[in-house]
């Protein structure tokens, strides 16, 4: 995964170096360097990221307040869409979660983020919240373009991608998921994603009632 972008870096440098270009060449082949170090950097920031949590102690069980962490995500969601999509927030139940805040916002982030990428302008993105005995879910439900059931098992491997070319175009490095699922098993929590092509995905982090604070 890396091996790629630095060849391109390599190649593009190595001909910039050789050749004299125009000066309109040559800016295209400097824009076209910096996307694959950008690239490379994604990809390194996340494998930090996964290997961080990888060796990192159990998480904290600071009090997470959702309805906050909801709201930041709905935010989020908004200035990445710029107007592109409906988001919505759909809450049922009182309390909170148990964990560590940074891991939770950042896996509930890449889902939210994951829908905004993949759905298609005018669709709707929906992040679902619901306390209950049996513990707490959360949801992000979209209406983009869906997966072929083949691929959902594999969804959290690191770097599978359903579509390269879109995931990369988006600035997807295939890490994404794979760090949702070793954050929410930190959590003890059960990863359930369900799709269906030409509707819309819904991926949902399911917590143990010991992983809920009633308040
Ligand atoms: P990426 O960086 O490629 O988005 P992820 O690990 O986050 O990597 O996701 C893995 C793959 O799952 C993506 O490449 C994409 O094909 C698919 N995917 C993830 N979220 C969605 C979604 N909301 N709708 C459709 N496909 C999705």
């Amino acid at each position: 995964e890396l091996r790629t972008p630095l060849t391109v870096l390599a190649g593009f440098l190595e001909t910039l170096q050789e050749i004299e270009l125009e000066p309109a060449e040559r800016n295209r082949y400097l824009d076209m360097m910096a996307d694959q170090s950008r690239r490379m950097q994604s990809i390194v920031q996340d494998l930090l990221t996964l290997s961080a949590i990888e060796s990192a102690p159990p998480p904290e069980n600071e009090v997470v307040d959702m309805a906050n962490l909801i709201d930041k995500l709905r935010r989020d969601a908004e200035a990445l869409s710029s107007g592109r999509h409906t988001i919505q927030v759909e809450s049922e139940g009182q309390g909170d979660l148990l964990g560590s805040e940074p891991e939770l916002i950042s896996a509930f982030g890449n889902l939210v983020t994951n829908a905004v990428r993949y759905t298609p302008a005018g669709g709707t993105i929906t992040l679902h919240w619901r306390i209950s005995p049996q513990g707490a879910e959360f949801a992000v439900q979209d209406t983009g373009p869906g997966i072929e059931a083949k691929h959902i098992p594999r969804l959290t491997e690191r770097f599978y991608r359903v579509d390269r070319s879109r995931s990369r175009d988006s600035g997807g490095t295939g890490l994404g998921l794979a760090i949702v699922k070793h954050s929410l098993n930190r959590h003890q929590a059960q990863f359930d994603i369900r799709s269906e092509v030409g509707k819309g995905s819904r991926f949902a982090a399911r917590f143990p009632a010991s992983r809920v604070s009633q308040t």
